[in-house]
């Protein structure tokens, strides 16, 4: 069950309802967003109902949630969320009226490369800057990321740009120093079922964007979500990255239907990320238009000043006439699908 709490509830209305649970023997997980408060609930539906938590104050609506999933699922929000990132007065959105794009270098590598990465994206039309300071790599050998110097980087980037900033956190232990540089937390594909990890994102008070595990079935990524949501954080972006699959002509296949499976049955925010998915610049454009169709909330690309340079994935980073048909493309079709540009609804 989840009720769902009004837009003026106070925290006592908050309590009010988790000790009515609580007294017959229930769990409650307060999940909060930006914009709202939801409690999902655990234990004897029967004795939910005899409590008519409807009747109490700041109470909106209480609904019985089928789907596995519960403070994700579309069943008690038929409207579609908008998440909202970064600090006051430089708060992007989003969601469904709006589309996003996020932009910045695979990695952090130095305070010169990361704002020019970071003044590329801006003028592509980004309004959100991703990088990796913690980065998550297949070999132990390969370059780590520069860890919490590489988040003040970040955090120098989004003083000269004014854009909020996306980045990745691969071990609990992290998650608060992450949090405190950070606008937006990311799990990566390698993560995504790391529950203990995701539990720590889910109460660092951040919004989150979890990818896709490679090999996870849509399920089990919102099963995923479910685990952020349950520890207090609603505001959750979904990532659609690629799966493996047995095609070896793109590094993985990105799968487009997950976007419009999502949103049938998940309120939240999905996005996609074709330079993960495919490891081609060559792909970046058609996949990014093919994302954009298929009605993906925003896209998240890898550009890079010198990508010959880059100390990873360069051979996927965007610059130039590229990137220039990237934001051609993200300025002017998801027009037509009748969003607005993010950047007009900063706040
Ligand atoms: C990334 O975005 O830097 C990244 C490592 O992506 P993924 O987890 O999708 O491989
Ligand atoms: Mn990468």
């Amino acid at each position: 069950m989840v009720v769902v709490m009004a837009a003026d509830a106070t925290e006592e209305d908050i309590a009010r309802v988790v000790e009515r649970v609580e007294s017959v023997g229930g769990e409650a997980f307060v999940s909060k967003g930006v914009a709202r408060t939801i409690i999902g609930l655990v234990g004897d539906i029967d004795s939910f109902h005899h409590l008519n938590l409807r009747t109490l104050h700041g109470v909106a609506d209480v609904h019985r949630i089928s789907d596995p999933y519960k403070l994700v699922s579309r069943q008690h929000h038929p409207e579609r969320s908008t998440v909202w990132v970064g600090r006051e007065g430089m708060r992007v959105p989003i969601g469904p009226d709006t589309f996003t794009l996020m932009a910045g270098p695979c990695a952090v590598e130095t305070p010169d490369q990361t704002l020019e990465a970071a003044q590329m994206a801006k003028s592509a039309g980004a309004t959100i800057l991703r990088g990796g300071a913690f980065k998550p790599r297949t070999s132990p050998y390969a370059f780590q990321g520069l860890g919490v110097r590489g988040l003040e980087i970040l955090a120098d980037a989004r003083e000269a740009t004014g854009l909020p900033v996306v980045t990745e956190v691969v071990d609990a232990r992290d998650v608060a120093v992450v949090a405190e540089h950070a606008d937006m937390l990311q799990i990566g594909t390698r993560n995504m079922a790391n529950f203990g990890l995701l539990q720590a994102v889910g109460e660092a008070g951040r919004p989150v964007l979890l990818k896709r595990g490679m090999t996870a079935t849509i399920e089990e990524w919102l099963m995923a979500a479910e685990y952020i949501a349950q520890r207090g954080q609603i505001d959750v972006v979904l990532c659609e990255r690629g799966i493996r699959t047995f095609e070896p002509a793109t590094r993985n296949t990105l799968d487009i239907s997950a976007v419009p499976v999502v949103q049938a049955t998940s309120h939240l925010p999905v996005i996609i990320d074709p330079s993960h998915a495919s490891g081609r610049k060559d792909l970046i454009v058609p996949l990014a238009r093919a994302g954009i169709a298929a009605g993906a909330d925003g896209v998240i690309v890898d550009v890079h000043p010198t990508p010959e340079t880059a100390l990873c994935d360069g051979p996927q980073a965007l610059e130039g006439a590229d990137l220039r048909e990237l934001a051609s493309a993200v300025r002017r079709l998801p027009e037509l699908l009748g969003r607005r540009d993010a950047r007009d609804l900063t706040r």
